[in-house]
């Protein structure tokens, strides 16, 4: 049975490999015995070996063992998770925050909270996976609104009951497209028709914003967006998530969200990471400028090899190449010429648009980058995508 369904994804360029590695993440890795340049990582900023980073991990779980023992509602509460929660909350500026097991587990908890049965979720077309399955285990009804498209958002507001309860759910920086959600008029939507927004930053934090607050900080929306969720497993190098907001919030996640009741709490070194993570990213501002002027870099060289990349504003660089096929080949042909990064297919996108996503780090040299490019026109001429 299952050999049957493995063949029809086949045949249509849907099968999905695991890609084993030799060595910790990093802008090199080995594989197969060879290095070659990651570019698909969401390590944004080098944290995941980062050596005060890993100290944290291995002290932590020196300290408190290597996993919770259970939900911290059953075994307690360790000091590794209470100091995460309140470094995420100072740096974020909110009352309180409380952490996840994963990004997906948050989205799944958060939003089953904000709204249930009878009322209305508009999600945009391109939300992450977890954000759509989050909506759709709350029992409201959910419509998917065009990709950005704040006028859309508004005639479904229009067109409503008047006084359903409404949640509108948006990434802050789209994973698979590398633009940004219009928070500003989402916000002001939100405020206009008494409805709720609920954002996603788990790609913004640690690279959008002067800070590296967020989507949030670079749209100066703090006052106006007063909770989120993100994740620790991108620019922060750990794993896990957050969700950051006012104290009510996070006390009726803690009574009522059944992710966070209903499995083990994080592991000790993974929130003590995470904290640490935040401290180097705040005494180390020169990892976001590198990954910055990286990203120009990258962008302008794939543009002027004539890519076709998506409207991306951030180091989430997607090159679209059409269907899965074409696209699976350029990603072989890619790692041939020394470049990790994988072909991106439906379900992830939509149909017609697979793509190469490529992700810049603050950690990869101009040398490689330069490299990278070379292997980049070479792969995308034997592939037909040049
Ligand atoms: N939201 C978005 C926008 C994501 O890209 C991801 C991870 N790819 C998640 C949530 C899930 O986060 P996690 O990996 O921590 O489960």
């Amino acid at each position: 049975m299952f050999r049957h369904k493995l063949d029809q994804l086949a045949a249509h360029s849907l099968t999905r490999r695991l890609t084993g590695l030799s060595s910790a993440t990093g802008p090199t890795v080995q594989f197969s015995g060879r290095r070659v340049i990651l570019l698909s990582s969401n390590d944004y900023l080098g944290l995941a070996t980062h050596p005060e980073v890993v100290q944290a991990s291995v002290e932590a779980t020196q300290r408190y063992g290597a996993g919770a023992g259970a939900s911290r509602l059953v075994s307690g509460t360790l000091p590794p998770h209470q100091e995460l929660e309140s470094t995420i909350a100072a740096f974020k500026q909110t009352d309180a925050a409380l952490a996840f097991s994963s990004g997906y587990l948050a989205n799944l908890g958060v939003i089953g909270c904000l709204i249930g049965r009878g009322g209305l979720i508009l999600a945009d077309r391109l939300c992450h996976a977890s954000l759509i399955d989050g909506c759709r285990l709350s029992g409201a009804t959910f419509r998917v609104y065009r990709h950005a498209d704040s006028a859309h958002v508004e005639a479904l507001l229009r067109r409503r009951q008047p006084g359903r309860p409404t949640l509108i759910v948006t990434d802050g920086l789209f994973s698979m497209d590398g633009d940004l959600a219009p928070l500003p008029e989402l916000a002001a939507l939100a405020r206009r028709y008494d409805a709720t927004l609920y954002v996603d930053d788990a790609h913004g934090t640690g690279v959008m914003g002067e800070t590296g607050r967020g989507t949030i900080e670079h749209f100066a929306m703090e006052s106006a967006i007063p909770f989120h969720m993100g994740t620790l497993g991108k620019a922060l190098g750990s794993s896990g998530a957050y969700v950051a907001g006012p104290q009510d919030l996070i006390d009726y996640l803690i009574n009522t969200s059944r992710p966070f009741i209903f499995t083990t709490a994080p592991p000790p070194g993974a929130m003590a990471a995470a904290a640490a993570a935040l401290g180097v990213m705040q005494h180390e501002p020169d990892r976001r400028a590198r990954l910055w002027a990286n990203q120009r870099r990258f962008s302008e060289g794939l543009r002027r090899l004539g890519f076709r990349l998506t409207a991306s504003v951030s180091p989430i660089l997607p090159l679209l190449v059409g269907t899965a096929a074409q696209a699976i080949a350029f990603a072989e042909q890619l790692l041939a010429h020394g470049v990790m990064a994988p072909a991106i297919r439906p379900p992830t996108v939509p149909d017609g648009t697979s793509r190469i996503r490529v992700t810049v780090t603050s950690e990869h040299t101009a040398d490689q980058l330069d490299e990278a490019l070379v292997a980049f026109e070479r792969a995308g001429r034997t592939a037909g995508v040049l």
